[in-house]
Order: C-alpha cells, then sequence, then structure tokens
C-alpha cells in the first residue's frame, strides 16, 4: 500500500513539473516575441538613423577661405578635424565629438549634394559659421590650445572623425540637412516655423539640462526705427503706434515653448 501511496504522490510531483517545464517554456517564448517585436517596431518608427552610405563621389571638397577668398581643396575627413575642433571644445566627451563628426559631415555632404552658396567662387563649402559651418586650420587651432594639452586635444578631434568614417545620418536613404546649435533652450524648433521649407525628419524635442549651460536664454534689444524697418521689409503694410497701451502684444506661440 505504502508503495503504491508513494508511486501516486511521485506521479503527481512528475505531472506538476511537467506542467511547470510547459509554462515557463510557454512564457519565454511569448516574451522572445514581444522583444523582438518591440525592437522591430522601435526600429520602424526611427525616422533617423545612423547608417552606413556610400560617399564616394565626396571625399574631397573645395573650401572656401572667407577671409582671403581662396579656395582650397582638402580631403573631407581631413576638412573635418577643422570643423570638429571649430564648433566644439576639444575638453567634451569623446562620444559628443563623434556626434559632432557625424553632423558636419553629414551637413557638408548634404551641402555638396543639393547645390553650396558659392556656387560663384567655385567652393562647396565656406569656413564661417554664419553661413556654412566653423573651420579652423590645424596650426591655428593648435596656437590657441596650451602647449600641454596641444597634443592629446587634437588625437581626441582626429579619433573622432576618423571613428565614425563611413556614418553620415540618413532619411529615406539620403543624407538629412543636419542644422545643429549649442543650446536650444530647453526644446528644439520645428526649422518651418524658422525658415519654411519642410523638414520632416527634424521635428520638436525637449533637451532637457541645457539651463546649466550658455546661450540658453538670449535678449535682444532693438530700437523703435530698426523695428518699424526690419517689419515693413517683411511685411510692407506695416503700422504701429507706440503711444497705445501695449502697442507689441505676443498673441500666438509655436508648440515648442
Ligand atoms: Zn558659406
Amino acid at each position: 500500500m505504502k508503495f503504491f501511496r508513494l508511486l501516486i504522490k511521485l506521479k503527481k510531483i512528475i505531472i506538476y513539473m511537467i506542467i511547470l517545464v510547459i509554462i515557463i517554456k510557454c512564457g519565454s517564448i511569448v516574451f522572445q516575441n514581444k522583444t523582438e517585436e518591440t525592437v522591430a517596431k522601435q526600429e520602424e518608427n526611427l525616422p533617423v538613423a545612423y547608417k552606413e552610405f556610400d560617399y564616394g563621389d565626396y571625399t574631397t571638397i573645395r573650401l572656401l577661405h572667407t577671409d582671403t577668398g581662396e579656395v582650397e581643396e582638402l580631403p573631407l575627413d581631413v576638412y573635418l578635424y577643422g570643423v570638429v575642433s571649430a564648433e566644439m571644445p576639444a575638453s567634451y566627451e569623446e562620444e559628443a565629438l563623434k556626434a559632432q563628426a557625424i553632423v558636419a559631415r553629414t551637413y557638408t555632404i548634404y551641402k555638396i549634394m543639393n547645390g553650396s552658396n558659392h556656387q560663384e567662387q567655385n567652393a562647396d563649402i565656406c569656413d564661417s559659421s554664419a553661413c556654412c559651418q566653423a573651420w579652423i586650420s590645424k596650426e591655428n587651432r593648435l596656437a590657441r590650445w596650451e602647449e600641454g594639452s596641444r597634443e592629446s586635444n587634437w588625437l581626441k578631434i582626429e579619433n573622432a572623425v576618423n571613428s565614425t568614417i563611413g556614418e553620415v545620418i540618413l532619411y529615406d536613404g539620403q543624407p538629412i540637412d543636419a542644422f545643429f546649435h549649442s543650446n536650444s533652450g530647453g526644446s528644439t524648433e520645428i526649422p518651418e516655423n524658422v525658415w519654411g521649407g519642410s523638414f520632416p525628419y527634424l521635428q520638436s524635442v525637449e533637451t532637457a539640462g541645457e539651463d546649466a549651460y550658455t546661450s540658453y536664454a538670449s535678449e535682444v534689444q532693438v530700437s523703435k526705427d530698426e523695428l518699424i524697418q526690419k517689419m515693413l521689409s517683411k511685411y510692407s503694410t506695416f503700422e504701429i503706434n507706440f503711444d497705445e497701451p501695449n502697442p507689441i502684444q505676443i498673441l500666438e506661440y509655436t508648440d515648442s515653448r
């Protein structure tokens, strides 16, 4: 009798164990499918991705020096050393410098592919941040760094560019018009609201933590006359009476406020 009871108990235990194994197995299959589904969904939703892009036709650029008017031909990545070191301090994190290198490369290739501002001067891009993007020669860059940090700073810049060779930001398989800024004041604005045009890959995003850095807020003072002239240049029927109370009011904000 005892033997039979033991056998029944053992049978029960074995059945429980089989059920437990089935539950665990099913659970892991469901979990695995869910993970794959989530990753696929995330990738599908990414409007912009860092991908390899064959920019073999654009490995040399013609750089216009705005101070002398001279045009210099440079290998693209050598040109990018001068851009990254002019646009971002070498003391910044390596990953930030790499991101800057990818954005600068993308911006440069986009300019060459879509028509430069300097076709008349026979150049692809100029060295002014106010017009295209900043660039500084290696000689001038090194001279502005303290002697002890020159070599390590330059190596850091070269590494940011060299370790991202082949990487550009694409949308629909084409390089984007990759604008960049130092501080967006808490959130970026949709370019359509500033310049018009269409930039589906540049949406407004919040950028927390920027209040700790320079250029978070800015103030511009213009005289009444200057204001009138600026408004008239854009809206020929513009009128304003400064004697009225509150002649200037904010009626509307964009979503990135
Ligand atoms: Zn330019």
